[in-house]
């Protein structure tokens, strides 16, 4: 891939290996997590299925991971699919009506499903039915099929591409944040103890540093250090080697990748900083405008690099500092 540090997903970790298993082994998001555990306790004590949840955060944050661990803590099977792949309203109701007695359904990217399929979607969630319209024209005559009592987690990356309906037959909404680096540093621990890859402290911290407050980046920065460390022989991973490594990969000492960077000289240097809007932006960069919302932006507003502002994204005194530009004149006051 071009973007080597993504969060997209894009097939690494493909065995899960280093997806934690259990509510106690999942690192950072411990409101969310304590919350969790409370709902899950609460429905596994009654015997009912627990109420539906709505996972919003930027990708890689851990939705699917938490999802999966869901289904493993209430003791029920887990059938996974996304937005984009529910071409047809019939494609959902065979996976609705295969569910079992408090299932749980994961739909990835919930805001890309197509509204025909988001009409069935209401009834399910609501009262468990399935409202389905058979034959055509005068013929036609609708039915009802009772469905098992399930749950459904879904996962988007931002609230405000959700329909308001939809929203609102969440009982359970849940929004992740970006890690700190402490928590990544756990994390990379942990992934390193699994992947047998000798890591010293200050080579753990400087991962979790440039990871981007994202478990998915860290992993991967873990394995492609992991490479290097291979390949040069040495015998334990270390901030020096560590640096190196990520240098390499184009992610510098904040853990910005060429795109972050792409994305604020563009601003910086040929819009003085901004106020510039979206559009533009995506344009400029060849980049879908979806990708810069969900990926790049977050992170950089989280970092106080950007501000959004009604007029469009203007970037801040600390971002050309961190560009090692000199700051516009129009930024002291
Ligand atoms: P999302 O669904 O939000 O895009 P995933 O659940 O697929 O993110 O997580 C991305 C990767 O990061 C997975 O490989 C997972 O193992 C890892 N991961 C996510 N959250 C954690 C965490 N809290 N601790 C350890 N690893 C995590």
């Amino acid at each position: 891939s071009r973007r080597l540090i993504s969060p997209e997903r894009q097939g690494d970790d493909a065995d899960g290996s280093l997806r934690p298993q259990r509510l106690d082994d999942f690192i950072g998001q411990s409101a969310a997590r304590a919350n969790l555990k409370v709902f899950i306790e609460a429905a596994k004590g009654r015997g009912e299925a627990l109420d539906h949840v709505l996972f919003v955060g930027p990708p890689g944050l851990g939705k699917t991971t938490l999802a999966q661990i869901m289904a493993k803590e209430l003791g029920v099977n887990f059938r996974s699919t996304s937005g984009p792949v529910i071409a047809k309203a019939g494609d959902l109701a065979a996976l609705l009506t295969n569910l079992e007695e408090r299932d749980v359904l994961f739909i990835d990217e919930i805001h890309r499903l197509s509204p025909a399929v988001e009409e069935i979607l209401y009834p399910a969630m609501e009262d468990f039915q399935l409202d389905l319209i058979i034959g055509e024209g005068p013929a036609a005559r609708s039915v009802k099929i009772d469905l098992s009592k399930f749950t459904l987690v879904a996962a988007t990356t931002r609230l405000g591409l959700l329909t308001t309906p939809l929203r609102d037959r969440f009982g359970i909404p849940v929004r992740l944040n970006f890690y700190t680096v402490e928590e990544l540093e756990q994390i990379v621990v942990r992934g390193a103890r699994i992947m047998n890859l000798p890591l010293k402290p200050d080579g753990a911290k400087e991962i979790a540093r440039r990871a981007r407050g994202t478990p998915r980046v860290a992993g991967r920065l873990l394995r492609r250090v992991r490479d290097f460390a291979d390949v040069s022989g040495v015998a334990a991973v270390d901030r020096v080697i560590a640096d190196e490594a990520l240098s390499r990969l184009e992610v510098d000492s904040l853990g910005l990748d060429q795109l972050d960077r792409r994305y604020l000289d563009l601003i910086a240097l040929s819009f003085g900083g901004g106020p510039v809007g979206i559009e533009t932006i995506a344009a400029a960069l060849s980049e879908p405008r979806d990708a810069i919302e969900d990926i790049v932006e977050p992170y950089l507003l989280q970092q106080g690099f950007l501000q959004r502002t009604p007029r469009g994204r203007l970037l801040t005194a600390h971002a050309f500092r961190h560009l090692g530009l000199a700051v516009p004149s129009a930024y002291s006051g």
